[in-house]
């Protein structure tokens, strides 16, 4: 008889972080505090300016104060710098994202490093990521923070279980992997991470509890990959091209869903799996850094 696996939902997650956020926010605003999120994206790049409309979306659903920079794709380095420098001194601003990737003039890396660590609602500032490693409070990159949440909601435990990650990005396999050391609740894991350079990966994969597939390779995950039972977190968003649709493409995750679903006990799907995620972690953390500023 086929197997038929629990399929992990981010969009009812996201909704039940929501609902956490709008108590939060409601508590905020009796002391004259609204959450303030302001998005600084640079250039045209269709992807981010359709990531950064639903993130400008939802945080005004959530009655944030958000604001969004559009700037040329000529802006400098230095004048990027300066705007970054006075949104960390305004006080109605509580999280700073700047969409990535940078135009190519500009050093993406000296920009995460200028966001105000208290204002780093990505996560991706070397003290969130140091605060991250060392298992200190702190912001934690969104998309690893949320699958976090995703096993927490339909608890999935990690403790003692075998974690495989694919991918050794800095905003998602590497924090993920760190995230899941952890010596706590939705931690205590044994964590391999395997990457480009690793031979033979379907070797781990195969002894994994858990898999985390977060390379950007679309559907190369099949079932020859993964162990029967195991949950499996597709993380890729890939574009594939497909004639059949008006739109000449489809997204898909790097595993190959199809395939794995009668082998795994629980998948997220693609979409509606992490990707939704992300965003409501976002919210999340600007939350976090609004109740800090009151600290
Ligand atoms: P990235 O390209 O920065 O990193 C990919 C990593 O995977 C690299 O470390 C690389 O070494 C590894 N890798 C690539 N091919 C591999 C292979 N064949 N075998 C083993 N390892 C391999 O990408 P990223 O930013 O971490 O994103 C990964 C995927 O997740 C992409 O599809 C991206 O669109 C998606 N993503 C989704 C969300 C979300 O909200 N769901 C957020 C971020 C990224």
């Amino acid at each position: 008889m086929p197997n038929s696996p629990l399929i992990l939902s981010g969009k009812a997650v996201s909704a039940a972080i929501k609902e956490d956020l709008m108590l939060r926010i409601k508590k905020l605003a009796e002391q004259g505090i609204k959450p303030g999120l302001t998005a600084v994206l640079v250039g045209e790049d269709p992807a981010s300016q359709v990531y950064v409309r639903s993130k400008e979306r939802q945080s005004v659903q959530l009655g944030f104060k958000s604001i969004v920079m559009r700037l040329d794709a000529s802006t400098t380095q230095e004048e990027l710098l300066r705007i970054v420098e006075a949104l960390n001194q305004d006080a109605s601003v509580h999280g700073i994202l700047v969409q990535l990737p940078l135009p190519a003039h500009i050093d993406d890396q000296l920009i995460i490093e200028a966001i105000d660590p208290e204002k780093d609602v990505d996560g991706f500032h070397p003290i969130s990521v140091g605060k991250l490693v060392l298992g200190l409070d702190g912001f934690v990159s969104c998309t690893p923070a949320g699958i976090l949440e995703i096993l927490r909601y339909y608890n999935i435990q990690t403790e003692g279980k075998h974690v495989v990650v694919v991918g050794r990005s800095n905003i998602v396999g590497k924090p993920m992997a760190n995230l899941m050391i952890q010596k706590r609740s939705m931690g205590n894991a044994t964590v391999t991470l395997v990457h480009t350079r690793t031979p033979d990966m379907g070797v781990h994969t195969r002894q994994a509890d858990i898999l985390i597939a977060a390379a950007g390779v679309p559907e190369f995950i099949g079932a020859d990959m993964v162990k029967a039972g195991a949950v499996v977190i597709d993380v890729g968003i890939n574009r594939v091209d497909d004639a059949s649709l008006e739109k000449g493409y489809r997204l898909t995750g790097d595993v190959n869903y199809e395939a794995v679903l009668d082998k795994v006990s629980a998948i997220t799907p693609v979409p509606g799996g992490v990707g939704v995620m992300t965003i409501a972690m976002l919210l999340s953390n600007t939350v976090k850094s609004a109740e800090n500023s009151l600290k």
